[in-house]
């Protein structure tokens, strides 16, 4: 039988297939042509050898960092964010030598509920303080990261306009599982990014959860960033929230919200006189803003600045820092103690039947926390 003559893509003939679909015309070919394969030639189909980045010395993260070179910036939090034992050690080394570099900054923390507006808040307030000569670095607190591995502020491009201006740094901060996670390196971070000559901090939350209160320990000034009615299974977050906030804004006062954004503030105006004060000497204000207009964003700048006068005045801040800097080393300590404990093979050992013995009632908690313990001094 003679070969069909089929024609490839380039015309050329091709042999006939071994089979062909019952009832086919000898050569009336297939609906699909398989193409043959190209040998590649040149360069551009060699996969590159993933480079790897030069190892930078201490000198070079303080250089770096003490510069505002930004990529240098970016691995000195990486580093300072790691639990890994050797770049401990080396983060306490750059800590050390950037600390005399450290402590200018206003640091503000920023909370507020999903969707309150706090990423259209920042961006208006951020492109805001640059544009009135000021460097901002902004810290946002990943909550997702602890629960799902995952990154849930890493899945939208947010504050687009303020991460392309070379005066601002964003940076979202791992919660790191634990609320020790978020309080040293939220705090660490902050003091990479004032060396790198950021005189605005802004530490981001979102007001869900327990990072708020470690938050607040780390900042000067607390700004809570509200909506109207936002249901009462908000209210016992917001209460929490309230307490320790300086500054609260009322966002989204804007089109038809407006009317009930005003008589949210009569109403919170009306609760914040019940409430202690967050900082001393100073009364906790609140006001109206819409983050997608701009309007009220240059008012919590004043707000601000008002606040920090008053507390620079009364001495609250410098207090304020010192406390915090006290209850920081504590927190230090304590997580050092409760790695190296529960890290220690005797206690590895035993903890598992002493927990069940507590668990069936077997062992009173005390005596099996006496257990554990003497287990570890053993
Ligand atoms: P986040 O989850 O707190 O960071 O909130 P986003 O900044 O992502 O804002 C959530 C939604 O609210 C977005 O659709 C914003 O456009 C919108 N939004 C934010 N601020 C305002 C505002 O002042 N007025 C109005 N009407 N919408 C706003």
């Amino acid at each position: 039988m003679a070969e069909p003559k089929l024609p490839l893509h380039d015309g050329r003939p091709q042999p006939r297939p071994d089979w062909v679909p019952p009832g086919c015309a000898q050569d009336s070919g297939f609906a699909t042509w398989v193409m043959q394969g190209v040998r590649p030639s040149g360069a551009s189909v060699v996969t590159p050898p993933a480079r790897k980045r030069a190892k930078l010395t201490t000198a070079d993260y303080v250089r770096g960092v003490r510069a505002c070179d930004t990529s240098v910036l970016g691995r000195a939090i990486t580093l300072v964010e790691s639990n890994a034992p050797a770049h401990r050690r080396q983060a306490q080394e750059l800590l050390a030598e950037l600390l005399p570099h450290t402590g200018r900054a206003r640091r503000i923390g920023l909370t507020g509920i999903p969707g309150a507006g706090k990423s259209t808040f920042i961006e208006a307030f951020g492109l805001h303080l640059v544009n009135q000569g000021h460097r901002v670095a902004v810290l946002a607190i990943d909550p997702s990261s602890a629960v799902t591995g995952g990154s849930i502020l890493g899945d939208k491009v947010r504050m687009e306009r303020l991460s392309r201006d070379p005066r601002a740094f964003i940076r979202p901060s791992p919660s790191g599982g634990s609320l020790g996670g978020v309080t040293r390196k939220t705090r660490e971070a902050i003091l990479v990014c004032e060396a790198a000559g950021y005189d605005v901090v802004i530490v981001e939350t979102v007001g869900v959860g327990q990072n708020e209160v470690a938050v607040r320990a780390m900042v000067d000034a607390f700004v809570v960033l509200m909506i109207a009615g936002a249901g009462d299974e908000m209210q016992g977050i917001k209460k929490g929230v309230i307490e320790m906030a300086d500054l609260m804004v009322i966002n989204k006062a804007d089109g038809e919200n407006l009317p009930r954004c005003q008589a949210a503030l009569a109403e919170m105006r009306r609760v914040l006189h019940y409430l202690r004060e967050a900082t001393e000497g100073w009364k906790t204000t609140v006001q109206l803003a819409s983050a997608l207009k701009g309007d009220g964003v240059a008012d919590v700048w004043t707000g601000l600045g008002e606040f920090f006068k008053t507390g620079a005045a009364t001495g609250a801040i410098t207090r304020r820092r010192r406390e915090q800097a006290v209850a920081w080393m504590h927190a230090l300590i304590e997580e050092s103690l409760r790695t190296s404990f529960y890290g220690c093979e005797a206690v590895r050992v035993k903890r598992g039947a002493i927990e069940h013995a507590v668990a069936d009632g077997v062992l009173a908690p005390l005596a099996g926390a006496l257990a554990l313990l003497e287990a570890q001094a053993g």
